[in-house]
């Protein structure tokens, strides 16, 4: 009986506004998803949408993929949660799987992006501590998303996400995306620089790869002043560039790597990882929270590494791009109408110059979901398991969304 009652409650509630007893931290669409298959998602009517969002990068694998999803409902049946204060077979067994995929030597794990971030901060401060650095400054780019807790959203660029939530927390300087200059002048002046913190693909900030060039300038620079390269891999990771990480695929091997997303396929982990004078850094005590790295957790994450691990998904990454791009420039009436089109492996940006506030509704009832980022991006973000026909609907949909969009303004 109160199984009906919630049920009712929720489906009266969606569409509404203010929605249920929530906070309202989200602009939601009027949708909600009952069950998820492969690149799909079917609503409470039984009407089905092309996943071309993956819930923001995290659904790399599709919807309840068999290996995960089995993995989970075993290890549920098994052990949920232990502590860190004992040790947890299944965290020491993905630690080693992640090593062996990205040559890190030390692992930490925690529940989200914005968790491995503040692990990579902290590591960051205590290697600059342990240098004699009393103020440790951390460089970051311009356009930059780390996540919403307070170092984190330090480190993030833009002020609105950060107005009203004054004070910052300090040690950050940051510098224009792809400018070698700056990083060096920094180089010259900054006595206090224990780290440059970056995406190899700025996600939130348009779908903006980093130049090549420009990251291994900072490899480079990062050495000689004996710096920390850390890569914020939260949304390039797990698969989605091409690579399990994107470094793999750019030649640029970062001292610290954070990612979360993809790595449980839709379970809530987060890792931060780290080599060389970053893997000692932090030891007992210095960091810690309750639920990272539960055999729960670990297992799910375990069973999608396993699923990447021959490569195969990866190299699917670069065809369905393709796929979605030919299709959607093959239907787009008005090719004016696209600035430019960014990004790496299955991050798709598609910068446009028509108004976009209306693009992800029309996409909604066209029976697709995309995402729009920094204004005037469309973002995609499909699955590595998404078939050619699918890619090919997912672009034409995206062109019948803009057309459709240019004709009612015209
Ligand atoms: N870093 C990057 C690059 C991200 O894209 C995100 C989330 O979008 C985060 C960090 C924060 O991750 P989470 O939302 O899991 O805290």
């Amino acid at each position: 009986m109160k199984g009906v009652c919630l049920r009712a409650f929720h489906l009266t509630a969606i569409g509404s506004e203010p929605m249920s007893a929530l906070m309202p931290t989200y602009k939601r669409l009027p949708v909600a998803f009952e069950r998820g298959e492969g690149a799909w998602l079917f609503d409470s009517d039984g009407k089905r949408y092309l996943d071309g969002l993956c819930g923001i990068a995290v659904t790399n694998l599709g919807h309840c993929h068999p290996a995960v999803s089995e993995a989970i409902a075993t290890q549920a049946n098994t052990l949920v949660h232990t502590s860190n204060l004992y040790r947890i077979p299944a965290q020491e067994q993905l630690a080693a799987t992640l090593s062996d995929a990205t040559g890190m030597e030390r692992l930490f794990f925690c529940n989200s992006g914005a968790e491995a971030n503040e692990a990579a901060i902290k590591l960051a401060r205590r290697y600059g501590h342990d240098r004699g650095i009393k103020t440790p400054t951390i460089i970051v780019l311009d356009g930059a998303f780390h996540g919403r807790t307070m170092g984190a959203l330090a480190a993030t660029a833009g002020h609105i996400m950060k107005a009203d939530f004054e004070p910052m927390l300090s040690g950050f300087v940051r510098v224009p995306r792809d400018d070698l200059a700056a990083i060096e002048e920094i180089a010259a002046g900054n006595t206090d620089v224990v780290a440059v913190l970056v995406e190899p693909v700025q996600g939130e900030g348009g779908v903006r790869p980093l130049d090549p060039t420009y990251l291994a300038n900072l490899r480079t620079v990062c050495d000689k002043q004996g710096w920390l390269l850390m890569f914020d891999e939260v949304q390039t990771g797990n698969g989605r560039c091409g690579s399990i990480y994107a470094f793999q695929r750019l030649g640029v091997t970062p001292d610290v790597l954070t990612t979360a997303k993809g790595l449980g396929n839709g379970f809530p982990i987060g890792c931060c990882m780290a080599r060389g004078a970053a893997a000692d850094v932090l030891s007992a005590g210095d960091h810690g929270t309750t639920y990272g790295g539960n055999p729960l957790g670990c297992t799910a994450a375990q069973a999608v590494m396993d699923t990447l691990a021959d490569g195969s998904l990866c190299q699917r990454a670069d065809t369905i791009r393709s796929i979605i791009l030919d299709h959607f420039q093959h239907q787009l009436a008005d090719t004016q109408c696209v600035k430019e089109v960014r990004g790496l492996g299955l991050m798709i940006g598609i910068a446009v110059n028509t108004p976009t506030d209306t693009l992800v509704r029309t996409a909604l009832d066209h029976g697709a979901l995309i995402n729009v980022t920094a204004g005037d991006t469309i973002r995609l973000l499909p699955p590595l398991i998404m078939n050619d026909d699918e890619a090919a609907q997912l672009g034409t949909i995206v062109a019948d969304v803009l057309n459709a969009t240019r004709e009612t303004q015209s």
